[in-house]
Protein backbone atom coordinates (compact mmCIF):
# COMPACT_ATOMS: atom_id res chain seq x y z
CA UNK A 1 0.00 0.00 0.00
CA UNK A 2 1.04 3.73 0.32
CA UNK A 3 2.49 4.54 -3.03
CA UNK A 4 2.09 7.77 -2.39
CA UNK A 5 6.38 8.57 -2.42
CA UNK A 6 6.51 11.42 -0.19
CA UNK A 7 9.97 11.85 1.98
CA UNK A 8 9.27 11.73 5.39
CA UNK A 9 9.11 15.06 6.73
CA UNK A 10 12.09 16.76 9.31
CA UNK A 11 10.99 16.84 12.49
CA UNK A 12 8.07 15.48 14.38
CA UNK A 13 7.10 15.46 18.27
CA UNK A 14 6.73 11.55 18.39
CA UNK A 15 8.63 9.43 16.16
CA UNK A 16 7.15 5.49 16.49
CA UNK A 17 9.59 2.53 15.07
CA UNK A 18 7.60 0.06 14.17
CA UNK A 19 3.63 -0.18 13.06
CA UNK A 20 2.50 -3.57 14.16
CA UNK A 21 -0.74 -2.83 15.99
CA UNK A 22 1.11 -1.44 18.91
CA UNK A 23 2.99 1.04 17.35
CA UNK A 24 -0.14 2.10 15.02
CA UNK A 25 -2.24 2.23 17.84
CA UNK A 26 -0.14 4.35 19.90
CA UNK A 27 0.51 6.19 17.39
CA UNK A 28 -3.28 6.99 16.74
CA UNK A 29 -3.91 8.00 19.96
CA UNK A 30 -0.91 10.32 20.19
CA UNK A 31 -2.26 12.31 17.40
CA UNK A 32 -5.70 12.49 18.81
CA UNK A 33 -4.15 13.69 21.74
CA UNK A 34 -2.80 16.53 19.63
CA UNK A 35 0.66 15.20 19.32
CA UNK A 36 2.40 15.24 15.89
CA UNK A 37 3.48 11.83 15.01
CA UNK A 38 5.74 9.86 12.81
CA UNK A 39 5.20 6.43 12.26
CA UNK A 40 7.80 4.72 10.28
CA UNK A 41 7.90 1.12 8.81
CA UNK A 42 10.50 -1.08 7.47
CA UNK A 43 8.16 -3.17 6.00
CA UNK A 44 4.32 -2.98 3.92
CA UNK A 45 1.04 -3.60 5.29
CA UNK A 46 -0.51 -5.80 4.48
CA UNK A 47 2.15 -8.01 5.93
CA UNK A 48 2.00 -11.63 8.00
CA UNK A 49 3.03 -11.53 11.55
CA UNK A 50 2.77 -13.77 14.53
CA UNK A 51 1.12 -13.62 17.79
CA UNK A 52 -2.95 -13.69 17.27
CA UNK A 53 -4.71 -15.32 20.56
CA UNK A 54 -6.37 -12.40 22.64
CA UNK A 55 -7.54 -12.63 25.93
CA UNK A 56 -10.46 -11.12 28.09
CA UNK A 57 -7.62 -8.89 29.82
CA UNK A 58 -6.50 -7.25 26.01
CA UNK A 59 -10.13 -6.92 25.04
CA UNK A 60 -10.52 -4.43 28.69
CA UNK A 61 -8.05 -2.39 27.53
CA UNK A 62 -9.03 -2.13 23.89
CA UNK A 63 -12.96 -1.35 25.38
CA UNK A 64 -10.79 1.46 27.43
CA UNK A 65 -8.30 2.96 24.78
CA UNK A 66 -11.98 3.01 22.33
CA UNK A 67 -13.80 4.88 24.90
CA UNK A 68 -11.09 7.08 26.72
CA UNK A 69 -10.38 8.15 23.03
CA UNK A 70 -13.23 7.85 21.31
CA UNK A 71 -11.89 5.08 18.87
CA UNK A 72 -15.31 3.24 17.95
CA UNK A 73 -13.10 0.20 16.66
CA UNK A 74 -11.07 -0.39 19.40
CA UNK A 75 -14.13 -0.66 21.03
CA UNK A 76 -16.15 -3.09 18.80
CA UNK A 77 -12.83 -5.37 18.39
CA UNK A 78 -12.91 -6.30 21.82
CA UNK A 79 -16.11 -8.89 21.58
CA UNK A 80 -16.60 -11.26 19.02
CA UNK A 81 -20.09 -10.83 18.45
CA UNK A 82 -19.12 -6.78 18.08
CA UNK A 83 -16.16 -7.63 15.86
CA UNK A 84 -18.39 -9.78 12.94
CA UNK A 85 -21.43 -6.97 13.64
CA UNK A 86 -18.92 -4.02 12.45
CA UNK A 87 -16.07 -5.89 10.94
CA UNK A 88 -17.09 -8.83 9.31
CA UNK A 89 -14.04 -8.32 6.62
CA UNK A 90 -11.07 -8.41 9.38
CA UNK A 91 -10.60 -11.96 9.46
CA UNK A 92 -10.49 -13.25 12.89
CA UNK A 93 -11.61 -16.32 15.11
CA UNK A 94 -13.87 -17.60 17.80
CA UNK A 95 -12.15 -17.70 20.95
CA UNK A 96 -14.15 -18.91 23.60
CA UNK A 97 -11.68 -20.08 26.19
CA UNK A 98 -7.93 -22.40 27.00
CA UNK A 99 -8.26 -25.73 25.59
CA UNK A 100 -5.45 -28.29 26.77
CA UNK A 101 -4.95 -32.12 25.84
CA UNK A 102 -1.88 -34.19 27.33
CA UNK A 103 -0.33 -36.69 24.18
CA UNK A 104 1.97 -39.62 23.97
CA UNK A 105 4.31 -40.62 21.60
CA UNK A 106 2.78 -42.93 19.54
CA UNK A 107 -0.35 -43.19 21.83
CA UNK A 108 -3.43 -41.78 20.62
CA UNK A 109 -5.39 -39.51 22.48
CA UNK A 110 -7.56 -41.67 24.78
CA UNK A 111 -10.99 -40.78 25.40
CA UNK A 112 -11.43 -41.55 28.84
CA UNK A 113 -14.82 -39.61 29.64
CA UNK A 114 -14.04 -37.23 32.33
CA UNK A 115 -10.35 -38.86 33.18
CA UNK A 116 -9.16 -37.87 29.64
CA UNK A 117 -6.29 -35.95 29.87
CA UNK A 118 -8.00 -32.26 29.13
CA UNK A 119 -8.50 -29.14 30.20
CA UNK A 120 -11.12 -26.45 29.18
CA UNK A 121 -11.10 -23.00 30.88
CA UNK A 122 -13.71 -21.00 29.31
CA UNK A 123 -12.93 -17.44 29.22
CA UNK A 124 -16.73 -16.16 28.07
CA UNK A 125 -20.06 -16.92 29.05
CA UNK A 126 -21.20 -17.14 24.93
CA UNK A 127 -20.42 -16.65 21.60
CA UNK A 128 -21.05 -13.40 21.13
CA UNK A 129 -18.96 -11.97 24.02
CA UNK A 130 -15.49 -13.58 23.48
CA UNK A 131 -12.66 -13.18 22.82
CA UNK A 132 -10.81 -13.56 18.87
CA UNK A 133 -7.77 -14.59 17.34
CA UNK A 134 -6.94 -11.77 15.18
CA UNK A 135 -5.76 -12.36 11.36
CA UNK A 136 -2.82 -9.59 12.41
CA UNK A 137 -2.34 -9.46 8.63
CA UNK A 138 -6.08 -8.09 8.50
CA UNK A 139 -6.20 -6.25 11.91
CA UNK A 140 -2.23 -4.57 11.48
CA UNK A 141 -3.33 -3.28 8.17
CA UNK A 142 -6.73 -1.85 9.90
CA UNK A 143 -5.10 -0.14 12.96
CA UNK A 144 -2.48 1.40 10.52
CA UNK A 145 -5.40 3.15 7.77
CA UNK A 146 -7.08 4.10 10.96
CA UNK A 147 -3.73 5.90 12.27
CA UNK A 148 -3.11 7.71 8.93
CA UNK A 149 -7.02 8.92 9.03
CA UNK A 150 -6.49 10.03 12.65
CA UNK A 151 -3.50 12.56 11.31
CA UNK A 152 -0.51 10.06 11.87
CA UNK A 153 2.24 11.03 9.10
CA UNK A 154 2.84 6.86 8.22
CA UNK A 155 6.08 6.06 5.68
CA UNK A 156 6.40 2.32 5.37
CA UNK A 157 9.52 0.75 3.53
CA UNK A 158 11.44 3.36 5.84
CA UNK A 159 14.57 1.73 6.76
CA UNK A 160 16.30 3.27 9.81
CA UNK A 161 19.78 2.92 10.54
CA UNK A 162 20.59 5.81 13.70
CA UNK A 163 19.35 7.46 16.64
CA UNK A 164 21.66 10.07 18.22
CA UNK A 165 19.95 11.76 21.39
CA UNK A 166 20.70 15.19 22.70
CA UNK A 167 19.26 16.82 25.59
CA UNK A 168 16.71 18.27 23.37
CA UNK A 169 15.93 16.05 21.01
CA UNK A 170 16.43 12.86 19.09
CA UNK A 171 17.99 13.13 15.49
CA UNK A 172 17.23 9.64 13.65
CA UNK A 173 18.34 8.67 10.32
CA UNK A 174 17.39 5.76 7.76
CA UNK A 175 16.39 5.05 3.91
CA UNK A 176 13.23 5.07 2.09
CA UNK A 177 12.94 4.54 -1.91
CA UNK A 178 16.70 4.44 -2.06
CA UNK A 179 16.96 8.22 -0.48
CA UNK A 180 18.70 8.72 3.07
CA UNK A 181 16.12 11.04 4.84
CA UNK A 182 16.35 12.81 8.73
CA UNK A 183 13.99 13.12 11.28
CA UNK A 184 14.03 15.21 13.99
CA UNK A 185 11.59 14.12 17.00
CA UNK A 186 11.51 15.13 20.39
CA UNK A 187 10.44 11.02 21.55
CA UNK A 188 11.63 8.01 19.92
CA UNK A 189 9.03 4.97 20.87
CA UNK A 190 10.36 1.73 19.51
CA UNK A 191 7.48 -0.33 18.86
CA UNK A 192 10.21 -2.86 16.18
CA UNK A 193 8.78 -5.68 18.46
CA UNK A 194 11.96 -8.60 17.82
CA UNK A 195 13.60 -5.63 15.84
CA UNK A 196 15.78 -4.10 18.51
CA UNK A 197 15.94 -0.86 16.54
CA UNK A 198 16.41 1.00 19.83
CA UNK A 199 18.35 -1.64 21.99
CA UNK A 200 21.10 -1.49 18.87
CA UNK A 201 21.05 2.53 18.47
CA UNK A 202 21.77 2.57 23.22
CA UNK A 203 23.59 -0.54 23.29
CA UNK A 204 21.09 -1.76 25.76
CA UNK A 205 22.75 -5.04 27.62
CA UNK A 206 20.28 -8.54 26.51
CA UNK A 207 18.70 -9.43 30.11
CA UNK A 208 18.30 -12.52 28.37
CA UNK A 209 20.54 -14.21 31.56
CA UNK A 210 17.97 -13.67 33.70
CA UNK A 211 15.27 -15.69 32.43
CA UNK A 212 14.38 -19.19 32.64
CA UNK A 213 12.29 -19.87 29.61
CA UNK A 214 13.95 -21.33 26.38
CA UNK A 215 12.16 -22.18 23.08
CA UNK A 216 12.18 -23.21 19.65
CA UNK A 217 9.31 -22.79 17.36
CA UNK A 218 8.62 -24.40 13.82
CA UNK A 219 5.24 -22.83 12.40
CA UNK A 220 2.60 -21.85 9.91
CA UNK A 221 -0.96 -20.81 8.70
CA UNK A 222 -2.82 -24.23 7.12
CA UNK A 223 -6.09 -25.04 5.69
CA UNK A 224 -7.72 -28.15 6.21
CA UNK A 225 -6.89 -28.85 9.66
CA UNK A 226 -10.08 -31.16 11.30
CA UNK A 227 -11.72 -30.68 14.45
CA UNK A 228 -10.94 -32.29 17.71
CA UNK A 229 -14.38 -32.82 17.99
CA UNK A 230 -14.06 -35.12 14.53
CA UNK A 231 -10.35 -36.77 15.52
CA UNK A 232 -11.69 -37.48 18.87
CA UNK A 233 -14.91 -37.90 18.89
CA UNK A 234 -17.42 -38.67 22.22
CA UNK A 235 -15.27 -36.46 24.82
CA UNK A 236 -18.09 -35.11 27.76
CA UNK A 237 -19.27 -32.04 26.87
CA UNK A 238 -17.44 -28.92 27.95
CA UNK A 239 -17.89 -25.43 28.56
CA UNK A 240 -17.28 -24.64 24.90
CA UNK A 241 -16.79 -26.25 22.28
CA UNK A 242 -13.26 -27.58 22.20
CA UNK A 243 -12.22 -26.16 18.78
CA UNK A 244 -13.26 -22.51 19.45
CA UNK A 245 -10.64 -21.50 21.35
CA UNK A 246 -6.40 -21.11 22.20
CA UNK A 247 -5.91 -25.27 21.44
CA UNK A 248 -2.46 -26.04 23.17
CA UNK A 249 -1.22 -30.17 22.84
CA UNK A 250 1.28 -30.92 25.30
CA UNK A 251 3.75 -33.40 23.81
CA UNK A 252 7.02 -34.72 25.58
CA UNK A 253 8.45 -31.97 23.37
CA UNK A 254 7.12 -29.06 24.45
CA UNK A 255 3.86 -27.95 23.28
CA UNK A 256 1.62 -27.26 19.67
CA UNK A 257 -0.54 -24.53 19.67
CA UNK A 258 -3.41 -24.54 17.17
CA UNK A 259 -5.75 -21.34 16.79
CA UNK A 260 -8.43 -22.00 14.57
CA UNK A 261 -9.58 -18.96 12.46
CA UNK A 262 -13.68 -18.33 11.36
CA UNK A 263 -12.42 -18.53 7.73
CA UNK A 264 -11.05 -22.51 8.92
CA UNK A 265 -7.72 -21.49 8.35
CA UNK A 266 -5.70 -22.51 11.31
CA UNK A 267 -2.45 -20.91 12.86
CA UNK A 268 -0.15 -23.76 14.30
CA UNK A 269 3.11 -24.13 15.73
CA UNK A 270 5.10 -26.39 18.05
CA UNK A 271 7.15 -24.91 20.94
CA UNK A 272 9.95 -26.62 21.57
CA UNK A 273 12.23 -27.32 24.40
CA UNK A 274 15.77 -27.73 24.70
CA UNK A 275 15.29 -31.22 25.82
CA UNK A 276 12.95 -31.60 23.15
CA UNK A 277 14.84 -30.33 20.77
CA UNK A 278 18.19 -32.76 21.46
CA UNK A 279 15.49 -35.39 21.49
CA UNK A 280 14.61 -35.29 17.87
CA UNK A 281 18.58 -35.69 17.32
CA UNK A 282 19.34 -35.31 13.53
CA UNK A 283 15.49 -34.85 12.81
CA UNK A 284 15.96 -31.37 14.79
CA UNK A 285 18.61 -30.17 11.86
CA UNK A 286 16.47 -30.76 8.52
CA UNK A 287 14.76 -28.54 6.93
CA UNK A 288 11.71 -26.97 8.96
CA UNK A 289 9.08 -28.55 7.18
CA UNK A 290 10.66 -32.59 8.11
CA UNK A 291 10.92 -31.37 11.15
CA UNK A 292 7.13 -30.38 11.46
CA UNK A 293 6.16 -34.11 9.70
CA UNK A 294 8.51 -35.58 12.07
CA UNK A 295 6.93 -34.63 15.31
CA UNK A 296 3.38 -35.06 13.51
CA UNK A 297 4.38 -38.57 12.92
CA UNK A 298 5.00 -39.26 16.72
CA UNK A 299 1.63 -38.19 18.24
CA UNK A 300 -1.04 -39.93 15.73
CA UNK A 301 -3.97 -37.84 16.70
CA UNK A 302 -2.36 -34.82 15.92
CA UNK A 303 -0.96 -36.38 12.48
CA UNK A 304 -5.02 -37.19 11.68
CA UNK A 305 -5.97 -33.42 12.52
CA UNK A 306 -2.77 -32.49 10.11
CA UNK A 307 -3.33 -35.11 7.30
CA UNK A 308 -5.59 -33.00 4.79
CA UNK A 309 -3.96 -29.58 5.99
CA UNK A 310 -1.58 -27.76 3.80
CA UNK A 311 0.37 -25.21 4.83
CA UNK A 312 -0.70 -21.59 3.56
CA UNK A 313 3.02 -20.07 3.52
CA UNK A 314 6.41 -21.99 3.77
CA UNK A 315 6.71 -23.97 7.49
CA UNK A 316 9.16 -22.09 8.97
CA UNK A 317 11.75 -22.55 12.03
CA UNK A 318 12.98 -20.65 14.75
CA UNK A 319 15.50 -21.80 17.28
CA UNK A 320 15.14 -19.52 19.92
CA UNK A 321 11.95 -17.57 20.10
CA UNK A 322 12.81 -15.28 23.36
CA UNK A 323 14.32 -12.06 23.80
CA UNK A 324 14.75 -9.70 26.32
CA UNK A 325 16.61 -6.44 27.44
CA UNK A 326 17.47 -4.90 30.71
CA UNK A 327 15.76 -1.17 29.67
CA UNK A 328 12.36 -0.20 28.70
CA UNK A 329 12.53 3.30 29.17
CA UNK A 330 14.89 6.16 29.27
CA UNK A 331 15.03 10.10 28.38
CA UNK A 332 12.71 10.61 25.41
CA UNK A 333 12.62 7.02 24.65
CA UNK A 334 10.61 3.85 25.49
CA UNK A 335 9.94 0.80 24.03
CA UNK A 336 6.44 -1.32 23.72
CA UNK A 337 6.97 -4.73 25.50
CA UNK A 338 7.14 -6.73 22.34
CA UNK A 339 10.72 -4.69 21.60
CA UNK A 340 11.59 -4.80 25.19
CA UNK A 341 10.94 -8.87 25.83
CA UNK A 342 9.58 -11.90 24.21
CA UNK A 343 9.01 -15.03 26.42
CA UNK A 344 6.76 -17.62 24.66
CA UNK A 345 3.16 -17.71 23.21
CA UNK A 346 2.22 -19.85 26.19
CA UNK A 347 -1.06 -18.21 28.09
CA UNK A 348 -0.97 -15.63 25.33
CA UNK A 349 0.24 -13.14 27.06
CA UNK A 350 1.16 -10.85 24.32
CA UNK A 351 -1.26 -8.84 23.11
CA UNK A 352 -2.79 -7.83 26.28
CA UNK A 353 0.65 -6.99 27.89
CA UNK A 354 1.17 -4.59 24.91
CA UNK A 355 -2.28 -2.77 25.19
CA UNK A 356 -1.86 -2.23 28.71
CA UNK A 357 1.96 -0.37 27.78
CA UNK A 358 0.14 1.59 25.01
CA UNK A 359 -2.37 3.03 27.95
CA UNK A 360 0.27 3.68 30.16
CA UNK A 361 2.00 5.50 27.41
CA UNK A 362 -0.90 7.28 26.03
CA UNK A 363 -1.49 8.20 29.77
CA UNK A 364 2.10 9.97 30.20
CA UNK A 365 1.76 11.76 27.35
CA UNK A 366 -1.66 12.97 28.11
CA UNK A 367 -0.25 14.31 31.14
CA UNK A 368 2.28 15.89 29.36
CA UNK A 369 -0.02 17.75 27.09
CA UNK A 370 0.33 20.99 28.61
CA UNK A 371 3.87 20.98 29.86
CA UNK A 372 6.99 20.27 27.78
CA UNK A 373 5.31 17.66 25.89
CA UNK A 374 7.51 14.58 26.78
CA UNK A 375 6.22 12.60 29.65
CA UNK A 376 7.85 12.98 32.54
CA UNK A 377 10.74 11.43 34.13
CA UNK A 378 9.34 9.38 36.90
CA UNK A 379 6.69 8.44 34.14
CA UNK A 380 9.45 6.49 32.46
CA UNK A 381 11.22 4.99 35.14
CA UNK A 382 7.69 3.65 36.68
CA UNK A 383 7.11 2.17 33.06
CA UNK A 384 10.74 0.88 33.06
CA UNK A 385 10.08 -0.84 36.32
CA UNK A 386 6.82 -2.01 35.93
CA UNK A 387 8.03 -3.87 32.30
CA UNK A 388 11.02 -5.07 33.41
CA UNK A 389 9.05 -6.50 36.82
CA UNK A 390 6.25 -8.00 34.52
CA UNK A 391 8.81 -9.76 31.90
CA UNK A 392 9.61 -11.50 34.92
CA UNK A 393 7.27 -13.00 36.16
CA UNK A 394 5.51 -13.74 32.74
CA UNK A 395 8.64 -15.77 32.11
CA UNK A 396 8.43 -17.62 35.76
CA UNK A 397 4.69 -18.51 35.03
CA UNK A 398 5.61 -19.93 31.83
CA UNK A 399 8.57 -21.57 32.81
CA UNK A 400 7.18 -23.20 35.37
CA UNK A 401 3.88 -24.65 32.87
CA UNK A 402 6.98 -25.93 31.03
CA UNK A 403 8.26 -27.61 34.21
CA UNK A 404 4.87 -28.51 34.85
CA UNK A 405 3.99 -30.61 31.21
CA UNK A 406 6.45 -33.49 32.85
CA UNK A 407 2.50 -34.62 34.06
CA UNK A 408 -0.75 -33.47 32.63
CA UNK A 409 -2.13 -33.11 36.64
CA UNK A 410 0.94 -31.12 37.90
CA UNK A 411 0.30 -29.23 34.44
CA UNK A 412 -3.32 -28.87 34.96
CA UNK A 413 -3.00 -27.75 38.57
CA UNK A 414 -0.11 -25.37 37.55
CA UNK A 415 -2.31 -23.52 35.21
CA UNK A 416 -4.43 -22.16 37.74
CA UNK A 417 -2.34 -19.92 38.73
CA UNK A 418 -2.39 -18.09 35.62
CA UNK A 419 -5.99 -18.03 35.95
CA UNK A 420 -6.52 -16.75 39.40
CA UNK A 421 -4.75 -13.55 38.41
CA UNK A 422 -6.42 -12.61 35.29
CA UNK A 423 -9.94 -13.61 36.65
CA UNK A 424 -9.30 -11.57 39.48
CA UNK A 425 -7.77 -8.62 37.56
CA UNK A 426 -10.80 -8.80 34.92
CA UNK A 427 -13.52 -8.62 37.33
CA UNK A 428 -11.71 -6.03 39.26
CA UNK A 429 -11.09 -3.98 36.07
CA UNK A 430 -14.63 -4.73 35.30
CA UNK A 431 -16.25 -3.70 38.78
CA UNK A 432 -13.47 -0.30 39.11
CA UNK A 433 -12.69 0.99 35.45
CA UNK A 434 -10.44 3.51 36.55
CA UNK A 435 -7.65 5.65 34.90
CA UNK A 436 -4.95 3.71 37.24
CA UNK A 437 -5.94 0.02 36.14
CA UNK A 438 -3.67 0.90 33.41
CA UNK A 439 -1.10 0.88 36.03
CA UNK A 440 -1.96 -2.42 37.78
CA UNK A 441 0.77 -4.90 37.01
CA UNK A 442 0.20 -7.52 34.91
CA UNK A 443 -0.32 -11.05 36.13
CA UNK A 444 -0.08 -10.42 40.07
CA UNK A 445 2.42 -8.26 40.11
CA UNK A 446 2.05 -5.76 42.88
CA UNK A 447 -0.41 -8.35 44.47
CA UNK A 448 0.94 -9.07 47.61
CA UNK A 449 -0.79 -12.65 47.55
CA UNK A 450 -0.43 -13.65 43.72
CA UNK A 451 3.47 -11.57 43.50
CA UNK A 452 5.16 -14.55 45.00
CA UNK A 453 3.37 -17.79 43.81
CA UNK A 454 5.40 -18.06 40.06
CA UNK A 455 8.81 -18.00 41.50
CA UNK A 456 7.73 -20.28 44.19
CA UNK A 457 5.77 -22.71 42.23
CA UNK A 458 8.57 -22.80 39.47
CA UNK A 459 10.84 -24.12 43.05
CA UNK A 460 8.59 -26.53 43.84
CA UNK A 461 7.93 -27.74 40.47
CA UNK A 462 11.49 -28.44 39.77
CA UNK A 463 12.36 -30.12 42.62
CA UNK A 464 9.37 -32.63 41.40
CA UNK A 465 11.06 -33.09 38.69
CA UNK A 466 14.22 -32.89 38.95
CA UNK A 467 14.32 -30.24 36.29
CA UNK A 468 14.52 -33.35 33.97
CA UNK A 469 11.07 -33.84 33.09
CA UNK A 470 10.65 -36.72 35.66
CA UNK A 471 6.97 -36.77 36.76
CA UNK A 472 7.21 -37.01 40.09
CA UNK A 473 5.50 -39.56 42.95
CA UNK A 474 1.63 -39.48 43.22
CA UNK A 475 1.92 -37.63 46.54
CA UNK A 476 4.18 -35.10 45.26
CA UNK A 477 2.02 -34.18 42.24
CA UNK A 478 -0.95 -34.25 44.61
CA UNK A 479 0.97 -31.93 47.42
CA UNK A 480 1.58 -29.67 44.68
CA UNK A 481 -1.89 -29.16 43.46
CA UNK A 482 -2.99 -28.93 47.17
CA UNK A 483 -0.34 -26.15 48.00
CA UNK A 484 -1.36 -23.88 44.73
CA UNK A 485 -5.23 -24.00 45.60
CA UNK A 486 -4.61 -22.72 48.82
CA UNK A 487 -2.12 -20.30 47.60
CA UNK A 488 -4.81 -18.48 45.00
CA UNK A 489 -7.65 -19.36 47.44
CA UNK A 490 -7.41 -14.94 48.24
CA UNK A 491 -7.91 -14.70 44.60
CA UNK A 492 -9.64 -17.68 43.37
CA UNK A 493 -12.86 -15.70 42.54
CA UNK A 494 -14.51 -18.53 40.16
CA UNK A 495 -13.89 -21.88 41.72
CA UNK A 496 -10.60 -22.63 40.07
CA UNK A 497 -8.92 -26.10 41.31
CA UNK A 498 -11.64 -28.16 42.11
CA UNK A 499 -11.40 -31.57 41.52
CA UNK A 500 -15.14 -31.67 41.30
CA UNK A 501 -14.92 -29.46 38.53
CA UNK A 502 -13.07 -32.58 36.25
CA UNK A 503 -11.02 -30.13 34.51
CA UNK A 504 -13.85 -28.17 32.93
CA UNK A 505 -14.48 -24.50 34.42
CA UNK A 506 -17.34 -22.65 32.78
CA UNK A 507 -17.30 -18.53 33.19
CA UNK A 508 -18.80 -19.14 36.92
CA UNK A 509 -21.35 -16.45 38.09
CA UNK A 510 -22.41 -18.18 41.01
CA UNK A 511 -18.85 -19.07 42.19
CA UNK A 512 -18.14 -15.21 41.97
CA UNK A 513 -21.22 -14.41 43.80
CA UNK A 514 -20.45 -16.74 46.93
CA UNK A 515 -16.96 -15.27 46.65
CA UNK A 516 -17.87 -11.52 46.35
CA UNK A 517 -15.66 -11.10 49.66
CA UNK A 518 -12.60 -11.70 48.16
CA UNK A 519 -13.49 -8.61 45.37
CA UNK A 520 -13.80 -6.75 49.19
CA UNK A 521 -18.10 -6.22 48.17
CA UNK A 522 -21.11 -7.55 49.84
CA UNK A 523 -23.34 -10.15 47.94
CA UNK A 524 -26.05 -7.37 47.12
CA UNK A 525 -22.90 -5.40 45.95
CA UNK A 526 -21.86 -7.97 43.60
CA UNK A 527 -25.28 -8.95 42.53
CA UNK A 528 -25.36 -5.54 41.42
CA UNK A 529 -22.13 -5.20 39.37
CA UNK A 530 -23.08 -8.75 37.55
CA UNK A 531 -23.68 -6.82 34.09
CA UNK A 532 -20.59 -4.86 34.31
CA UNK A 533 -18.94 -8.32 34.93
CA UNK A 534 -20.78 -10.26 32.60
CA UNK A 535 -19.59 -7.30 29.86
CA UNK A 536 -22.97 -6.28 29.62
CA UNK A 537 -22.74 -2.35 29.49
CA UNK A 538 -24.76 -0.81 27.80
CA UNK A 539 -23.25 0.57 24.46
CA UNK A 540 -21.84 3.67 23.93
CA UNK A 541 -23.94 5.59 21.55
CA UNK A 542 -21.38 8.48 21.18
CA UNK A 543 -17.86 8.17 20.59
CA UNK A 544 -15.63 11.47 21.33
CA UNK A 545 -12.59 11.60 24.18
CA UNK A 546 -14.44 11.86 27.40
CA UNK A 547 -14.08 15.65 29.19
CA UNK A 548 -10.93 14.41 31.18
CA UNK A 549 -9.09 13.94 28.22
CA UNK A 550 -10.74 17.01 26.25
CA UNK A 551 -9.40 19.30 29.14
CA UNK A 552 -6.06 17.71 29.11
CA UNK A 553 -5.32 18.20 25.58
CA UNK A 554 -6.88 21.99 25.71
CA UNK A 555 -10.17 20.92 24.18
CA UNK A 556 -11.85 22.53 26.88
CA UNK A 557 -11.78 24.29 30.41
C1 LIG B 1 5.59 -17.42 18.14
C2 LIG B 1 4.81 -16.32 18.79
C3 LIG B 1 3.49 -16.52 19.09
C4 LIG B 1 2.76 -15.54 19.76
N1 LIG B 1 1.46 -15.79 20.09
C5 LIG B 1 0.77 -14.87 20.79
C6 LIG B 1 -0.58 -15.10 21.14
O1 LIG B 1 -1.18 -16.13 20.81
N2 LIG B 1 -1.23 -14.14 21.85
C7 LIG B 1 -0.62 -12.99 22.23
O2 LIG B 1 -1.24 -12.17 22.92
N3 LIG B 1 0.65 -12.72 21.85
C8 LIG B 1 1.36 -13.63 21.15
N4 LIG B 1 2.63 -13.35 20.76
C9 LIG B 1 3.18 -12.03 21.05
C10 LIG B 1 2.76 -11.03 19.97
O3 LIG B 1 3.30 -11.47 18.76
C11 LIG B 1 3.26 -9.63 20.30
O4 LIG B 1 2.80 -9.24 21.55
C12 LIG B 1 2.78 -8.64 19.27
O5 LIG B 1 3.16 -9.02 17.97
C13 LIG B 1 3.34 -7.27 19.57
O6 LIG B 1 2.98 -6.38 18.56
P1 LIG B 1 3.91 -5.16 18.18
O7 LIG B 1 3.10 -4.26 17.32
O8 LIG B 1 4.54 -4.59 19.41
O9 LIG B 1 5.15 -5.79 17.38
P2 LIG B 1 5.22 -6.57 16.01
O10 LIG B 1 3.95 -7.22 15.69
O11 LIG B 1 6.44 -7.42 16.10
O12 LIG B 1 5.48 -5.42 14.92
C14 LIG B 1 6.72 -4.78 14.80
C15 LIG B 1 6.74 -3.99 13.50
O13 LIG B 1 7.96 -3.25 13.47
C16 LIG B 1 8.52 -3.32 12.17
N5 LIG B 1 9.97 -3.09 12.30
C17 LIG B 1 10.89 -3.92 12.84
N6 LIG B 1 12.11 -3.33 12.81
C18 LIG B 1 11.94 -2.10 12.25
C19 LIG B 1 12.83 -1.02 11.95
N7 LIG B 1 14.12 -1.08 12.23
N8 LIG B 1 12.31 0.09 11.37
C20 LIG B 1 10.98 0.16 11.09
N9 LIG B 1 10.10 -0.83 11.35
C21 LIG B 1 10.57 -1.95 11.94
C22 LIG B 1 8.15 -4.72 11.70
O14 LIG B 1 8.19 -4.80 10.29
C23 LIG B 1 6.73 -4.87 12.27
O15 LIG B 1 5.76 -4.37 11.36
C24 LIG B 1 3.37 -14.31 20.08
C25 LIG B 1 4.69 -14.08 19.71
C26 LIG B 1 5.42 -15.07 19.08
C27 LIG B 1 6.86 -14.81 18.73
Amino acid sequence: MWSVRRSVKESCEVAIVGSGFAGSLLARVLSVLGYDVVLLERDMHPRFAIGESSTPLANLSLERIGLRYGLKDCYDLATHGRWLAHFPELRRGLKRGFTYYRHHPDESLANRGLDSERLLVAASPHDSLSDNHWLRADVDHHFVREAIAAGVDYRDRAGLTRADFSSESVGLAGRRDGLEFELRAKFIIDASGPGGFLARQLSIPSGLDRTETRSAIVFSHFDGVRLMDDVVPGMPEGPYSDDWAAVHHLIDEGWMYSLRFDDGVTSAGFLLTPRGVASLGSKADADAASLWHALLRRYPTLHDAFAHATPLMPIAFRSQIQHRLTRAAGDRWAMMPHAFAFVDPLFSTGIAWSLRAIERLALAFEAAAHGNRVPRGEVLTRYNAALNAEADQIDLVVAGAYEAMAHFDLFAAHAMLYFAAVSFAEASQRIKPTDSVAWNGFLGIGDPALEPLPREALTRLRQITGSRGEIGSFDERRGFSEWLAKEIAPRNITGLADSDRRNLYPVDFDALVERHELLGMTRSELIKSLPALRGMTPRPTFFSAPAAVRTAIGLEG
